[in-house]
């Protein structure tokens, strides 16, 4: 099965009011397990709407979503956080990582939301941290690290729980081009050693072109690029 099937996706914004907005029409998409996906998308194309109908945190007009096989279309949204919680992992542009917690609180926290003993919770995000170099930084908060250690944290949050997906938009988007580049390698790396799926929106072709398959978004339908 793959891992995230999206099967005749549509989305309108504002239906039927001045502001009708029609954003997504009949999107397809399949990614197989340990498949890591470009989506390259104009300013505005959709790209959010897309992944937050991905990551069911947003719901389709019509189509269907499934995840890990399982039809998660219909499913009430006590079971759609369920589903999100244990199996996909999101990275933002900007980290949103607790400012009052250090990188391994970060890092726990969400294990111990999903039942983990602290114990294990604690020694998962410490080996996280040590996959994309930031081991020694794992008593410190976001505001005594740099962007590009703090995108690091993030993803290793968005891996706490071990999910099948992650999803992320623009996750190196706030960085200096060198940074970028580094931090994206780290990402990657943390991806295919993990076997993950990944949905991964960018701007930057660079990048996009270092994934399995790059898909474009423009004019609320999917191509390959
Ligand atoms: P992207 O991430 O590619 O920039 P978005 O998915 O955020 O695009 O938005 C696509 C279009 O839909 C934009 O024109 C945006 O203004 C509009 N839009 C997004 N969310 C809403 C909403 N909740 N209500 C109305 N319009 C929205
Ligand atoms: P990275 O590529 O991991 O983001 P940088 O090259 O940006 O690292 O930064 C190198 C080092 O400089 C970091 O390990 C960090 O100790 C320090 N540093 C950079 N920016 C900041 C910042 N805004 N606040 C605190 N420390 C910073």
């Amino acid at each position: 099965d793959p891992v995230l099937a999206l099967s005749g996706i549509a989305k309108t914004y504002n239906q039927g009011l001045p502001g009708e907005i029609r954003v997504l029409r009949d999107i397809d998409l399949a990614i197989a397990p340990g498949e890591v996906v470009a989506l390259v998308a104009p300013s505005g194309a959709g790209k959010s709407t897309l992944l937050h109908i991905a990551g069911l945190l947003d719901t389709a007009d019509t189509g269907s979503v499934r995840i890990g096989g399982e039809d998660v279309t219909g499913l009430s949204d006590r079971r759609r956080t369920a589903v999100r919680r244990s199996d996909v992992g999101f990275v933002y542009q900007f980290h949103h990582l607790l400012p009052e917690f250090t990188a391994l609180e970060n890092v726990v926290l969400p294990q111990l939301a999903d039942g983990k003993p602290k114990r294990e919770a604690e020694a998962r995000a410490q080996e996280l941290l040590a996959r994309v170099g930031i081991a020694e930084r794992a008593g410190h908060r976001p505001a005594q690290m740099s962007g590009g250690e703090q995108q690091r944290v993030a993803f290793c949050r968005a891996l706490a729980n071990a999910p099948r997906l992650l999803l992320a938009d623009e996750p190196t988007g706030n960085l200096d081009p060198e940074t970028s580049d580094r931090v994206f390698g780290a990402l990657m790396e943390l991806v295919r050693d993990t076997g993950l799926s990944a949905l991964i929106a960018t701007h930057n072709l660079e990048l996009a072109r270092r994934m399995d398959r790059v898909l474009r978004l423009d004019a609320g339908e999917l191509t390959a690029a």
